[in-house]
């Protein structure tokens, strides 16, 4: 077992005006290990006037911080940048206790989290406006972007870290302040950043960090507080929904990135070692908890058996285990109901005539774990090719011509990400502009990029986190009509 009393020294309050405080009503919640389903932490339960303090000092830092030159924010943010880096085997290990991914896509997320730091440092001295000149030719155009004010963030507990900077990062450069409540699975990773960001430079009110397990009452609160201008939250679509109808009240600025069903193409001229490889990481990374995670797997009938036989042979090897020992490759899922939620649609396919290649065990003993599962025939009314798995199984459908395919990957609801594998180039952009998704991973198994645009079309969301986009949702343009 690892030693764990590290976690003691880590901060558990909420974080407010640039200090560690209690609740002002006192509550905490557990933090629950999911590989030992045992408490490893009881943090800060925020309430609705932890809130009300939470806003009280992201308006009070307010002006002042817009008023930074972007040059000091970007530096601020750059050594946001080199401080997570310098403690990232702290912070893997932190992920990976609280929210139970294996330490190797811990680390992973450390990389990627910290790069929307150094991304959005480098950015922040980047923000052009335009000048033009009118049509009628009576005066000038011109544009600046400003600050949106101040920010509600909301994250999910999948990347407790990444989806955390990937809203920190924008709105600290484009000079907002904000109060970000972090998913109540897991808060840590999120106050240890909060500490972080303090000890980067960040001025005290600035960043504001709430834990609570009453997350409905305290986020519409603070949506319906006339000092918030922008709602960013990263979630279920169910929670989506009704956050897009809390915003509507104060006619708030929203970004939503929202659940996926994520197709994976499979061609018969693809390069199948590639493909198996890149299904392996796109169904795989973060043990299936991934809103890119490929959800249903689209194979051409001429290669699907080789190609399933090769992908359960693979997933059958992974080692599963405790997130934290060096050697295991997946870790256990968030929480029980994960586990059932996983076990449920495996079950309903199985019911309806599936064939389950490996895995198919309900797991027994300590920890929430599910074994790595392909499943093939599946039939088309099967609850899995609908639904998010977030869960370490893969389906398999077979298809036969390209139009096929493609109709088959856009019958969703959701529209986050796809991924398709051939060797015929032109085939493949073809294919991707037709798919109805934000984002097409190309013969890749991974297509998350600090610096590219992410994010979600159709139920999948609205808005985009990342590159200069990124930015730019955490702005406003300000027009002005010059005579000179
Ligand atoms: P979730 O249940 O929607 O929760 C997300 C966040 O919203 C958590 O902080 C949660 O707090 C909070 N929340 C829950 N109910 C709320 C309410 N009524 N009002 C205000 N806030 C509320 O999602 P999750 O289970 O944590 O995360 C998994 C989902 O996130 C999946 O659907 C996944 O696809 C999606 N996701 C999307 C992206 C993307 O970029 N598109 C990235 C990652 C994950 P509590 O934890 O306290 O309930
Ligand atoms: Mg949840």
């Amino acid at each position: 077992m690892q030693n764990n009393e590290f976690i003691k020294g880590l901060p558990n309050d909420l974080f407010i005006d640039g200090k560690f405080a209690p609740a002002l009503e006192g509550g905490r919640f557990d933090v629950i290990d999911p590989a030992t389903e045992e408490a490893i932490a009881s943090v800060a339960n925020g309430s609705e006037a932890d809130a009300m303090l939470a806003l009280d000092a992201a308006e009070r830092a307010s002006a002042a911080w817009a008023a930074t030159s972007p040059r000091e924010r970007a530096e601020i943010l750059r050594r946001a940048f080199d401080l997570m880096m310098a403690r990232s085997e702290d912070l893997a290990r932190l992920i990976s206790l609280e929210n139970g991914k294996a330490l190797s896509d811990a680390r992973g997320e450390v990389a990627y989290a910290a790069e929307f730091f150094r991304w959005y440092g480098e950015e922040a001295v980047r923000q052009k406006g335009s000048v033009s000149v009118a049509p009628s030719g009576t005066n000038r155009i011109l544009v600046e972007h400003q600050p949106v004010g101040i920010c509600v963030l909301v994250t999910p507990w999948n990347f407790p870290a990444a989806m955390a900077t990937r809203k920190l990062g924008p709105a600290l450069a484009a000079g907002c302040t904000m109060v970000l409540k972090p998913a109540s699975d897991t808060p840590l990773t999120a106050l240890a950043l909060a500490q972080l960001l303090d000890e980067a430079g960040v001025p005290a009110g600035v960043v504001n960090i709430l834990p609570s397990r009453r997350s409905g009452s305290v986020v519409s609160s603070m949506l319906h507080d006339p000092r918030v201008r922008k709602l960013s939250f990263t979630g279920s679509t169910e929670v989506g929904r009704i956050l897009l109808k809390e915003s509507a009240d104060q006619v708030i600025k929203t970004s939503m990135e929202l659940g996926g069903n994520a197709p994976f193409l499979v061609f018969a001229d693809a390069d199948l070692d590639a493909a198996v490889d890149g299904a392996l990481i796109a169904k795989m990374r973060n043990a299936g908890e991934a809103c890119t995670a490929a959800n249903r797997l689209y194979v051409e009938s001429a290669i699907a058996g080789e190609f399933a036989r090769r992908l359960a042979d693979r997933m059958g090897r992974l080692v599963v285990g405790p997130g934290t020992a060096e050697e295991t490759e997946v870790g256990p899922l968030i929480n029980q109901a994960a586990v059932d939620k996983v076990d449920e649609l495996v079950r309903d396919a199985v019911g309806k005539g599936a064939r389950t290649l490996n895995g198919d065990m309900r797991p027994t003993g300590t920890g929430y774990y599910y074994q790595p599962t392909v499943i093939d025939n599946i039939p088309a009314d099967a609850a899995i090719l609908q639904e998010e798995i977030f869960g370490p199984v893969a389906p398999i459908v077979r298809f036969d011509t390209e139009d096929e395919a493609i109709s088959l990957a856009n019958a969703t609801e959701f529209g986050l990400a796809a991924y398709v594998f051939t060797g015929d180039l032109a085939r493949g952009l073809r294919v991707s502009e037709r798919l109805e998704s934000g984002m097409v991973a190309l013969n890749r198994g991974v297509l998350s990029d600090p610096a590219a645009p992410f994010g979600g079309v159709k139920q999948s969301g609205i808005g985009r986190e990342g590159g200069h986009e990124g930015l730019l949702d955490y702005t406003e343009s300000k027009y002005i009509a010059v005579d000179w």
